[in-house]
């Protein structure tokens, strides 16, 4: 038996698939639907090292899935030995504090996880429908990327706000990037067994971005909150500020308090600082060029991680490994360097020249020699720890 696993990532505008075997260890054909719901939607598909791009009519998340399910009868070696589906699933709330087969509980869970992310979960419940009604038969499962959190102390879930507040509408932090934080929780515990005992920070830096304090393999603090804005800065989003700023944004610019968020989720951040874009490697480029307001934003984005890395190390006993992942952790050379310089007060001190060397793609040990702090870098892979979480639910 294959044991293929679709590992199926619904967005609000896109669908990110992949077909999984070997236990998650090879990826047999991948690929994404983009701006769904607009008249450009498309999708592509990326098998035997050839990428397909397709006009998708609709543009909706049943017909990108009609799409991989035509694409699949047509590799009937592949669909014939698929034997789950595994759903990213971005928030589960209180209520799911591990992965789980998808029954109609599990459904009306996730809708009730809508109001903390309207984008989000009406998707994922779109997508698992389809799915259902598309590939009759066999089960699915749902992973969150809330779970891991679900282990922090209410010292640290809890907002300093009106208990009532938490009591009867679930406002509290609960973190995100936890499929993620697992993941690499795992790997560094087959790099340096023992880890696993130990107090480890992980900072993911992507579009997206995240610090994440490991205690004896259990999440003990994370800078997301009640939804992602908190934290870091990112791409586009500020990460945290003073919550006046949306009441004298949206006074100053004449828009509501609705809009403001969306300045602070969409336009801020690296985009909003640098004016010029919120990738990070257009931002290294202009920097190097000369673009100061470039630099300006990228070393705000290193003071930032940095500060939030030391307060999540509050939880921990010790710090006894830094891992960076994501797209700019596991390659921004420069970000890692400025970060940890920014930390060297607590003791991390990061080997330059390793630094400049470490090989894409490849976990990789970036520690200055006699510094207690074990640097790593570590990619992440969502796709196969959802894969994994798959396979171990259905065999139960
Ligand atoms: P997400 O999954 O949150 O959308 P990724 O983890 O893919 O994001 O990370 C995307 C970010 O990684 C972008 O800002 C991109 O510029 C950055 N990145 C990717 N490769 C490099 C590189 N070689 N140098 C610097 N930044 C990089």
């Amino acid at each position: 038996m294959q044991n293929n696993i679709l590992v199926v990532n619904c967005g609000s505008s896109s669908l990110k698939f992949a077909v999984l075997a070997n236990a998650g260890q090879l990826t047999l054909v991948e690929g994404i639907a983009e701006r769904l719901g607009s008249d450009e939607s498309v999708i592509s598909i990326k098998y035997e090292g050839e990428k397909t791009q397709s006009q998708l009519i609709e543009g909706t998340h049943k017909e990108a899935v009609t799409v991989i399910k035509q694409w699949l009868d047509q590799h009937p070696d592949i669909l014939q030995g698929l034997v789950g589906i595994g759903h990213r699933v971005v928030h589960g709330g209180e209520t799911f504090a591990s992965s789980i087969i998808i029954d109609e509980y599990v459904i009306n869970g996730i809708e009730e996880c809508a109001k903390f992310a309207p984008l989000h979960s009406p998707a994922h419940i779109k997508g698992i429908e389809v799915t259902f009604e598309l590939f009759p038969g066999i089960p699915q499962v749902a992973v969150f990327d809330t779970s891991f959190h679900q282990s922090l102390e209410a010292e640290q879930y809890l907002y300093p706000i009106p208990m009532s507040y938490y009591r009867n509408h679930g406002f509290r932090k609960y973190g995100f990037h936890g499929t993620s934080y697992r993941y690499i929780s795992h790997q560094l515990a087959k790099t340096s067994p023992g880890s696993e005992q130990q107090g480890v920070l992980v900072a993911h830096l992507g579009n997206g971005a995240s610090t994440c304090a490991i205690n004896c393999g259990q999440s003990s603090d994370t800078s997301m909150g009640i939804t992602p804005l908190e934290g870091l800065m990112m791409g586009t989003r500020s990460g945290s500020l003073d919550p006046s700023l949306i009441s004298f944004i949206s006074q100053a610019e004449n828009i509501s308090q609705d809009a403001a968020l969306d300045v602070l989720n969409k336009q801020s951040g690296l985009l909003g600082v640098s004016e010029l874009s919120n990738d990070c490697r257009t931002l290294e480029e202009a920097m190097l060029s000369g673009d100061e307001r470039a630099k300006l934003s990228l070393d705000i984005f290193a003071s930032r991680t940095a500060k939030y890395l030391a307060s999540t190390a509050t939880t921990l006993d010790s710090i006894d490994h830094l891992v960076f992942t994501g797209g700019i952790g596991e390659n921004s050379i420069y970000l890692r360097e400025q970060i940890c310089q920014r930390l060297k007060a607590f003791g991390i001190k990061l080997d330059n020249s390793k630094n400049q060397q470490a090989p894409r793609g490849e976990i990789s040990n970036l520690t200055f020699e006699g510094c207690r702090t074990q640097i790593w870098v570590i990619p992440t892979n969502e796709e196969l720890m959802i894969a994994l979480d798959t396979i171990s639910l259905i065999q139960k």
